[in-house]
């Protein structure tokens, strides 16, 4: 499980190597990052990522524009400081496994992981 390819998708640097440290930390060591939405969507067709953690306030292609473009062909959890109901619903709509609300506990975004790369 540890070789599995994660694709972390947030437009902010900071945040891209909080996650990827949380994850290597964990020995996950197959981890990409893309730092806005085309980018993620372009690695989603070139690499198919076993799991992507995927922000949605992103500048031009936001996160729900990524959802929606890949038509739940890429097992996803949003990691968001957006937490209204509404917009947990939209995305898990749309095909998102999970949604973790920022700032999170870095143990949940462990458990999560794991949990969707079985
Ligand atoms: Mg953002």
């Amino acid at each position: 499980m540890l070789g599995k390819k994660i694709l972390i998708v947030d437009d902010s640097a900071l945040m891209r190597k909080v996650l990827r440290d949380i994850l290597e930390a964990e020995g996950f060591y197959n981890i990409t990052e893309a730092g806005d939405g085309q980018d993620a969507l372009n690695i989603c067709d070139k690499e198919k990522p076993d799991l992507m953690l995927l922000d949605i306030i992103m500048p031009e292609i936001s996160g729900m524009d990524v959802l929606k473009q890949l038509n739940k062909s890429v097992k996803t959890i949003v990691i968001s400081a957006v937490g209204q109901q509404a917009v947990i619903e939209e995305a898990k709509r749309l095909g998102a496994s999970d949604f973790i609300v920022k700032p999170f506990d870095k143990d949940r975004v462990i458990e999560r992981t794991r949990k969707y790369l079985k």
